[in-house]
């Protein structure tokens, strides 16, 4: 079992990031580090173990892959690149020879756009937990916005991140759908060059951590 933060970090590091990714689709992967303590927060908030977790805009995996190390009972991994389903299983592969764990039947991969997912009629709500690094809107204006309500939609409780410059738009939202801000934690994003328009080798982008809870 992962004992520490720190060492919950290293294995998310180790893990596959995007080989081509696209620019359209806002495809940047969830720094180790950074991804450590969104999953940690949730741990520690009892809202990991034995829960459903939609990891939305899922990309590589790592934020639904980390969810599966600490002891989700299912993760569903949504994103609209149909070639993310390979790259996740690649993935779920590095999990199982680290850990000698086995996921099997504790995950599945849906391709879709994140306004048509829906949840299995079966499955029971309160489980339920949204997990994401969505895109943060850049590209396509509002696709935050997107993620954000489709999030609502799912759970009474959202792990999230966002550009730190866009705060003041997430606590409007908060604030016009009956959302509290349970938790909310500054910190920072390299982004690798892996890009062509970024012309610096590391970029580093300011960005917050939320738990985002419905109070009603
Ligand atoms: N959550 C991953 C990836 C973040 S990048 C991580 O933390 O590393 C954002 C992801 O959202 C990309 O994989 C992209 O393919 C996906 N995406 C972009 N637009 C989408 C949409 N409309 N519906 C579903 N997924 C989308």
């Amino acid at each position: 079992m992962v004992r520490t933060r720190r060492e919950l970090a290293v294995f998310l590091s180790k893990l596959n990031v995007f080989t081509k990714p696209s620019f359209i689709l806002e495809q940047y992967v969830s720094d180790s580090e950074v991804a450590a303590i969104l999953l940690w927060k949730m741990m520690l908030n009892s809202e990991i173990e034995d829960r459903i977790i939609v990891d939305l805009g899922a990309g590589t995996g790592i934020l639904g892959i980390g969810a599966l190390l600490l002891g989700a009972k299912h993760v569903i991994f949504v994103d609209v690149d149909s070639k993310m389903k390979t790259e996740i299983e690649k993935n779920i592969e590095i999990l199982n020879e680290n850990w000698e764990i086995d996921v099997e039947g504790r995950w599945n991969f849906v391709c879709k756009d994140v306004k048509e997912f829906q949840l299995d009629e079966k499955i029971d709500k309160t489980e339920v937990i949204v997990l994401m690094n969505p895109p943060f809107g850049t590209r396509n204006k509002h696709l935050d916005k997107v993620f954000l309500e489709k999030a609502m939609e799912l759970t009474h409780s959202i792990y999230t991140m966002h550009k730190t410059s866009t705060k003041v738009f997430i606590e409007a939202l908060c604030r016009d759908n009956n959302l509290d801000i349970y938790w909310l934690e500054d910190t920072s994003f390299p982004i690798k060059n892996t890009m062509q328009q970024h012309t610096k080798k590391i970029e580093r982008i300011e960005v917050s951590l939320f738990n985002l809870r419905k109070n009603n």
